[in-house]
């Protein structure tokens, strides 16, 4: 039996004394996913990141009696490291994590910024530590806690990636490189998600897909005077929003095809309508709303379902303008935007791209040139029906480190690893948490990692991996 005092006394030190302070060099290094620095393997800075992770928990392995740690390197692909943990009895347990990184962003407040390690109160500001820096170490803390006190657990795998971020395309190579290693895990548990608040526990139930691309619209072989052309010439910008009207009803935010929804379960509707409540107001106060700006939706419910459940679309990048302090009066010759399309969790990402090509793609007005590139796509996943061991472990966890009952909703994001665990293990359980909660911002400026959230988190995954292995004593 675990004795939970004590367990989040271990972790909390050991929290205090070295993982933070690890995850402070992290930050300094500004290893961006491979898809935002194509040359990363040159700059080298994922290695410089994996030998800061690889020395802390090689440090650990002497604690961990016949733990090994390897990094591994498929030619020409990101490096993962794999940490594996002998155990009791014939199960196994995958725990997962990443340690690239989103690129910088703009935003950050004066004095911040993504590579400046910041610790103010409880929160460690600076890129990654939350996404997903502590991932590693939380999981290798719980596996302390546990051997400190002599309770047993399953063999363990903890799998730390540097791909995922730009989709985890160098994955499923590993996953294949890896596989007797992984075995057939009946716990997978992720530490790289949200967290709806900070007062308790939240699991991820769900996650949506994504399809992506750039999409291109040609008028002019190059730019003329605006006063000379408009009224003969169409400006590819309104082509442009002619094209996302297809895609978006630009009055309320829906996307229009049929084809990109799916049936929402009736058990998640439920699962958002308690999440809803749980969470109240921050549903809307969580995110950075300039003054005045309204939601799309007042409904708590519904703009739950909208961010976890529907497509949704974003245009996050635009090119062929110039900026406004270069803008002459020209008709431009083309328009470019990067288009994000979020996917519900069960639709097929890979149909939903080209179908996204078809809609923009088909009879482009005035015979523009029209041509979307597709972008990587993820498959979104739903969770398996919860084992009854489990759900009573997650209650009892929740309420020894957070003091209050767990929470379960569907994360708006997308870990692409998740849909490909499901898919080849439809037998494991699931246990998909993390610490990025109100105003965390990972992507974005100012991201932080909320330490005691942190901490207890990893407190949770000790609790998780006890009952586990007790389980197995038992029923199975
Ligand atoms: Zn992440």
């Amino acid at each position: 039996m675990l004795d939970v005092a004590k367990a989040r006394k271990f972790i909390d030190q050991c929290w205090a004394d070295e993982i933070v302070p690890t995850l402070v060099e992290y930050i300094r290094i500004p290893n961006k996913s491979p898809s935002f620095d194509p040359d990363w393997a040159a700059h080298g800075y994922m290695d410089e990141a994996v030998v800061l992770f690889e020395r802390w928990a090689r440090s650990k392995l002497a604690s961990l009696p016949g733990a090994s740690l390897e990094v591994v390197r498929l030619p020409g692909r990101t490096p993962v490291i794999v940490v594996d943990i002998p155990g009791q009895g014939s199960d196994t347990v995958l725990l997962y994590g990443h340690l690239d990184k989103q690129p910088e962003m703009v935003g950050w407040a004066e004095g911040y910024g993504p590579w400046v390690p910041r610790l103010q109160g409880d929160k460690l500001f600076g890129r990654g530590g939350a996404d997903d820096g502590y991932a590693m170490f939380g999981a290798l803390s719980a596996l302390l806690a546990l051997r400190e006190q002599g309770v047993p657990h399953a063999r363990c795998v903890v799998l730390i990636e540097a791909c995922e971020e730009s989709g985890s395309y160098d994955l499923p190579y590993y996953v294949d490189h890896l596989s007797d290693r992984i075995d057939r895990p009946s716990l997978v548990v992720c530490l790289d998600s949200g967290c709806g608040n900070y007062d308790q526990l939240w699991l991820t139930t769900s996650l949506r897909g994504i399809a992506s691309g750039t999409l291109k619209i040609g008028v002019l072989t190059e730019g003329v005077h605006s006063g000379h052309a408009s009224g003969v010439v169409p400006s590819s910008f309104r082509i442009l929003r002619r094209l996302l009207s297809r895609l978006e009803d630009e009055e309320t935010g829906a996307v229009r095809p049929p084809e990109f929804y799916s049936q929402i379960p009736a058990e998640r509707v439920a699962e958002a309508r308690g999440a809803a409540a749980a969470l109240g107001d921050t549903v809307f106060t969580e995110y950075p709303f300039a003054p005045g700006v309204a939601a799309m939706t007042e409904d708590l419910t519904e703009a739950v379902l909208n961010r976890s459940w529907r497509p949704q679309l974003a245009v996050t990048g635009i090119a062929g303008l110039p900026l406004p302090v270069d803008a002459g009066n020209v008709l431009l010759p083309f328009t470019e935007a990067k288009l994000s399309l979020r996917l519900p969790p069960t639709l097929d990402a890979e149909r939903a791209g080209s179908l996204l090509r078809t809609v923009l793609e088909k009879d482009p007005p005035y015979s523009a040139q029209v041509t979307l590139e597709l972008g990587p796509s993820s498959a979104g996943w739903n969770a398996p029906a919860l084992a009854p061991w489990l759900e009573q472990s997650l209650a009892r966890a929740s309420q020894a480190a957070f003091g209050a009952p767990p929470a379960y909703m569907g994360e708006g994001g997308s870990i692409p690893f998740m849909a490909m665990l499901g898919e080849k293990f439809p037998q494991a359980q699931f246990v998909v948490t993390g610490v990025l909660g109100p105003h965390s911002n990972a992507h974005g400026p100012n991201e932080f990692l909320h330490i005691p959230t942190g901490k207890r988190v990893s407190v949770v995954i000790a609790q998780v991996l006890a009952d586990h292995h007790a389980r197995s004593d038992g029923a199975g």
